[in-house]
């Protein structure tokens, strides 16, 4: 699905001599490279403040830490997305509300999120999924209506612009009081490990998530508040200040591809290519295709014989999950989702893709779906 090795190889020299320098620096948590890496995604971002933290599911809890949500509180998030963004919910006892997607663009349904606010709604964690942001305008003005928290999840969106209305542009995850991310290898921007982040503009909150990442510690040894260690290494932050200068490239990469394959599939009936939304670019972290002819299960194992690798993202809708279940929930609500657990496949995207292994794709893919 990603060729992490192939994209190693254009920058190896750099990335082995700075490893090497961190390695001899013997600063090897929170050290320099940390903060000029958090410096330096505060600038590309255009947001004031970056906390660096391990991973983006912690950077997902922190945040709602930050913003002392108290148990029982109600969060509303997608149905369609990574388990890690309802997980959080209901490990700090919030209450995690579900809502469907849109089916165009996978991401959460405006009159969904509508039908879903109640009194005890405290937050809204709308997921940019695949590499474009969710319809913040929307979920903005909605949030204003109720004094709703907004977090953004921008795991799989880092880099991804949004327009405003008024023609303003922000960068995802810099719109709502707090946008979170992973730096997990295969993410759009990966470490070669673990990391994340958590970005907000507010800097009284920005002070409190400092403080959380460290045990809660404002002064050393004295704990203020409960906190998490969660950290960022010196080596991930270095290797991510190298991959954050071609981070634009890479994106380019990523959309030229995605036109490649869409070109290709456009005028087949039977797939749906992805839909790019008015309001933001599509960086995409995934290139999912629904396919309409039932024939998708097929398709997988098909292009898994033919040495093509591919995955369904997510094969179980969140409120159907064991972990996640919950009396409150209908199935009438959740038909987009429920209808894309069986249509959607993702095709191998990355920045090392060349067109000779897309049109190999791209014909076997054919083949089948016109049979
Ligand atoms: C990857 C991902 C996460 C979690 O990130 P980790 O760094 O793996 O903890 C959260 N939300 C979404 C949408 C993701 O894709």
């Amino acid at each position: 699905m990603v060729d992490l090795l192939g994209q190693y190889d254009k920058i190896q020299e750099q990335i082995d001599s700075k490893i090497l320098e961190v390695v001899k620096s013997g600063a090897y948590i929170n050290g320099p490279e940390v903060h000029s890496f958090q410096k330096e995604l505060e600038e590309y971002l255009g947001v004031k403040h970056v906390i660096p933290c391990a991973n983006g599911t912690d950077a997902l809890q922190i945040a709602m830490m930050g913003l002392d949500l108290k148990p029982g509180d109600e969060v509303i998030t997608a149905d369609f997305t990574f388990a890690a963004t309802v997980e959080v919910i209901a490990l700090l006892q919030l209450t995690p509300v579900l809502v469907d997607v849109e089916k165009d663009t996978f991401n959460m349904d405006i009159e969904a999120l509508k039908k879903a606010i109640t009194p005890k709604t405290k937050a809204i964690v709308p997921v940019h999924l695949y590499g474009q942001c969710a319809n913040m305008e929307a979920i903005l003005e909605i949030a204003k209506k109720h004094n709703l928290f907004v977090i953004e999840d921008t795991a799989q969106s880092i880099g991804a612009d949004y327009a405003f209305k008024d023609g303003s542009v922000k960068k995802a995850g810099t719109i709502g009081i707090a946008g979170t991310t992973s730096f997990f290898p295969s993410k759009n921007l990966g470490c070669y490990g673990d990391g994340g982040a958590i970005f907000t503009n507010d800097d009284e909150l920005a002070h409190i998530l400092r403080g959380i990442v460290n045990h809660g510690m404002y002064k050393r040894y004295y704990h203020d508040v409960v906190g998490v260690n969660s950290r960022l290494d010196s080596i991930q932050a270095a290797i991510l200040r190298i991959k954050l200068r071609e981070l634009d490239t890479y994106c380019e990469a990523r959309k030229k591809a995605a036109i490649y394959y869409s070109n290709a599939f456009t005028s087949n009936k039977n797939i749906i290519t992805p839909a790019i939304s008015s309001f933001s670019s599509h960086v995409f972290h995934q290139y999912t295709l629904q396919i309409l002819n039932g024939k998708r299960n097929e398709l997988h194992q098909h292009l898994l014989d033919n040495g093509i690798p591919n995955a369904i993202y997510y094969p179980v809708p969140l409120h159907s999950q064991k972990a996640y279940m919950d009396t409150r929930y209908n199935e009438v609500d959740f038909k987009v989702t429920n209808e894309l657990m069986d249509t959607v496949i993702s095709l191998p995207m990355h920045t090392e893709l060349d067109t000779e292994q897309q049109d190999f794709i791209i014909k076997t893919i054919v083949d089948f779906i016109n049979n």
